[in-house]
């Protein structure tokens, strides 16, 4: 469109710019908000909410732990390999993604322990990585039903059976429509309590242990992709199992 790209070039460019300022109004008086909204629901509710907040990390956090052991006897049992070998190659992975806090961050250094450490073809690696650092989010889907069940009870809202099923599929949904980006799954909680009937204030609660949330559940994402790209990749022949069982630091 020759010389009319200019104005619309511009035009984007100041919506970036307007975007971007809004944001960061929003993001400075965020911290103000999440206090006033704990200091709320303590008033109403008691300083239980606040120990119980701590009942519902520890919950996250073995919810996870279960998932890596699940994870573990699919290597044992179905690829036939020794998982004690994938934990100790994957631990530094573990780390890094506990770190950053994301999983698209973590794919560089996820493709690497693929390759580097656990013998796994690009062929699988190069595909199922990238695929499952957008859609595999097992630790996002714990802490959605964790944290939606413990925000519906501290609301006193009455979740059914038909609510739980509804729930199901909306984690599910959500997981994978999650990015790989810190913070994606508070921001899918709040979709979450609309639909369940919790006030989407609520999310505010989790707020304050959001960060420390989210490095457990990037790790368990993270983890997922690299366990079921080790898996189909045996399955199909494509492990270098002299890579695999080879002490690291051969
Ligand atoms: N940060 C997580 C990830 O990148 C997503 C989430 O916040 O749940 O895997």
């Amino acid at each position: 469109i020759g010389e009319h790209s200019k104005p619309l070039k511009d035009f984007f460019e100041a919506c970036n710019s307007l975007f971007l300022k809004v944001t960061t109004i929003i993001v400075s008086v965020i911290p103000l908000a999440v206090f006033c909204s704990i200091c709320s629901l303590v008033m109403l509710t008691g300083t239980d909410t606040l120990l119980s907040l701590l009942y519902f990390l520890l919950t996250v956090v073995a919810g996870m732990a279960g998932m890596i052991v699940v994870y573990c006897l699919i290597i044992l049992i179905v690829a036939r390999l020794d998982p004690l070998v994938f934990l100790r190659k994957h631990a530094p992975g573990m780390l890094t993604a506990f770190s950053l806090g994301s999983s698209n961050a973590s794919m560089p250094y996820n493709m690497q322990i693929c390759r580097n450490d656990l013998g796994i073809s690009p062929k699988v690696y190069s595909f199922s990585i990238p695929l499952g650092a957008t859609v595999n989010m097992d630790g996002t889907c714990i802490y959605l039903v964790a944290a939606a069940m413990f925000l519906a009870r501290i609301y006193g809202v009455e979740l059914t059976g038909p609510d739980m099923a509804a729930m199901f599929f909306s984690v599910f949904v959500l997981s994978v429509g999650a990015p790989g980006v810190p913070g994606a799954g508070l921001v899918c909680l709040s979709v979450l309590l609309v639909q369940i009937g919790v006030p989407v204030e609520a999310a505010g609660l989790m707020m304050g242990i959001d960060s420390i949330v989210g490095m457990f559940r990037t790790a368990s994402n993270t983890t997922g992709d690299v366990a079921i790209s080790l898996v189909v990749a045996k399955l199909e022949n494509l492990v270098d199992l002299e890579v695999y069982n080879r002490k690291s630091g051969d």
